[in-house]
């Protein structure tokens, strides 16, 4: 089954900037693809039109369990409802600083008014499973920063999404913190199976993570290449 589907997607800014495509790309569910190209390809625009954050100019987006068409110069706000289904990273953790870290990673099963017991009890599951059960009443200003990326994951997470996107999510991590958090998220995916779409420049991560990586010509971004890595399940 698939879990993402786009086809003929363009997506030209108001300013004139033709930022994206033809583009297709069809995703399994439970596949790990990543979207590699140079700065400035359209691989955020990409992302931003799979979430539903962005209307495409012009082609046809499925996401599992919804489905949206746009034509040519139509917009078509909310034709993909933003969160529903969908965990999104972003490079910045983009955490609220004024409140714990359990409350950041609630924050989306409260604005789908989960009782809160119940959000508390998956919220604190959630930063479990990325190595912080411990820091859940913990501040943001108090976390280093491959930490607050990994209550960023948390928070996307605590909803049990379908499909995790994830646009650059390590890229302003020192090297080492980089290569730990691709180690757990990697291992975190083996568990859980999402369907993950992971945007990067980076060669060394897009082959180390993925199942498949869809390369990108310059902008405006169409497929290059489309590689499937062959990998060896521990
Ligand atoms: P990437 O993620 O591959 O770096 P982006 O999708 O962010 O690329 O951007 C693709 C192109 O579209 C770039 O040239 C960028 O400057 C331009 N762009 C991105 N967002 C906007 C916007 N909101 N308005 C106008 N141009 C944009
Ligand atoms: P950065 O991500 O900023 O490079 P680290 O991830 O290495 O930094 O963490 C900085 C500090 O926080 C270190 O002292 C490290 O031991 C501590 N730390 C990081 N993750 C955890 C964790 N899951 N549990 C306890 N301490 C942690």
């Amino acid at each position: 089954a698939l879990a993402v589907s786009l086809r003929g997607v363009t997506k030209a800014y108001d300013n004139g900037v033709m930022a994206l495509g033809p583009f297709d790309l069809a995703v399994r569910k439970g596949e790990f693809i990543s979207l590699l190209g140079p700065s400035g390809c359209g691989k955020s625009t990409a992302l931003r039109i799979i979430a539903g954050l962005s209307a495409p100019s012009s082609g046809t987006v499925r996401v599992a369990r919804h489905e949206g068409s746009v034509q040519p110069g139509h917009v078509q706000p909310g034709h993909v409802q933003p969160g529903h289904g969908i965990g999104f990273v972003f490079q910045e953790p983009t955490l609220m600083p004024w409140t714990s870290v359990r409350e950041n990673v609630r924050l989306p099963l409260r604005l789908a008014r989960v009782p809160k017991a119940d959000a508390r009890a998956r919220a604190d599951e959630a930063l479990a499973s990325v190595g912080l059960a411990d820091f859940a009443d913990a501040y943001p200003r108090e976390l280093s920063g491959g930490m607050k990326m990994r209550v960023s994951l948390a928070r996307a997470l605590v909803t049990d999404p379908e499909i995790l996107l994830m646009d650059e999510p390590f890229a302003a991590l020192d090297e080492i913190t980089r290569f730990r958090l691709n180690n757990d998220l990697l291992a975190l995916w083996r568990r859980l199976r999402k369907t993950v779409i992971f945007v990067t420049h980076s060669v060394f991560e897009s082959v180390y993570l993925s199942q498949r990586v869809v390369v990108m010509t310059a902008r405006p971004g169409r497929i290059q290449a489309d590689i499937r890595i062959e990998t060896v399940e521990p």
